[in-house]
């Protein structure tokens, strides 16, 4: 039993469903949002929507984006030989951020978890070789995330695409392991990418 009145307690429940809000925070977000004057109200309500709606995968990368393909992969001056794979689009951000690499990029959209039920096929590894197949490819680099799963599929993604004969790399450890590139810093993400190896 709720102590909120309902329309109070629908938009905590939505508020709650967001990662890292608990009920406290969300509490404090609906009553945070109470307090905000209408108009604000209504631009962040549009904004969510609006972003929802023009927000889509870029059909090359799956980088999050408005325009298909992405300001990344249509950028000619980019080095069309060398492709980043990552989990997510969130660390395209963090590696751009970096200022340290100049290639391509490829967003598996999560990662190997036979734990969570997810296999090879759950993810875009099939896209990732059919465009292997069909650009002139030379490096590929293996950035997923420093844990159980991110390893596995560095690892998966290896092995598939070393008959080909494209050298494969894997990003440098001091990224703590088990850790989140998103929330690497900076000045270590550039070193991992630096220090990359070949596997
Ligand atoms: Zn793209």
């Amino acid at each position: 039993m709720s102590y909120y009145s309902e329309p109070i307690s629908k938009l905590i429940h939505e508020f709650s469903k967001l990662p890292g809000i608990g009920n406290k925070s969300a509490q404090r977000l609906a009553m945070h949002v109470l307090k905000m004057n209408s108009e604000d109200v209504k631009n962040l309500a549009d904004a969510i929507v609006e972003a929802k709606e023009k927000v889509i995968n870029c059909s090359t990368c799956f980088n999050i984006t408005s325009n298909d393909p992405c300001s990344i992969c249509s950028d000619i001056r980019r080095d069309q030989g060398t492709i980043c794979i990552v989990q997510e689009a969130n660390d395209i951000i963090a590696i751009e951020k970096t200022k340290e690499y100049h290639g391509l990029y490829h967003v598996l959209q999560g990662a190997i978890s036979p734990m969570e039920g997810i296999g090879p096929n759950e993810i875009r590894i099939r896209e990732l070789i059919l465009r292997l197949q069909k650009e002139d490819v030379q490096e590929v680099i293996l950035a997923t995330n420093p844990n159980i799963e991110g390893e596995a599929t560095a690892m998966y993604i290896s092995k598939l695409i070393k008959p080909s004969g494209i050298k494969v790399t894997r990003i440098a450890h001091g990224i703590p392991i088990g850790g989140n590139l998103e929330y690497t810093d900076e000045v270590t993400l550039s070193k991992a990418i630096e220090g990359r190896h070949e596997i």
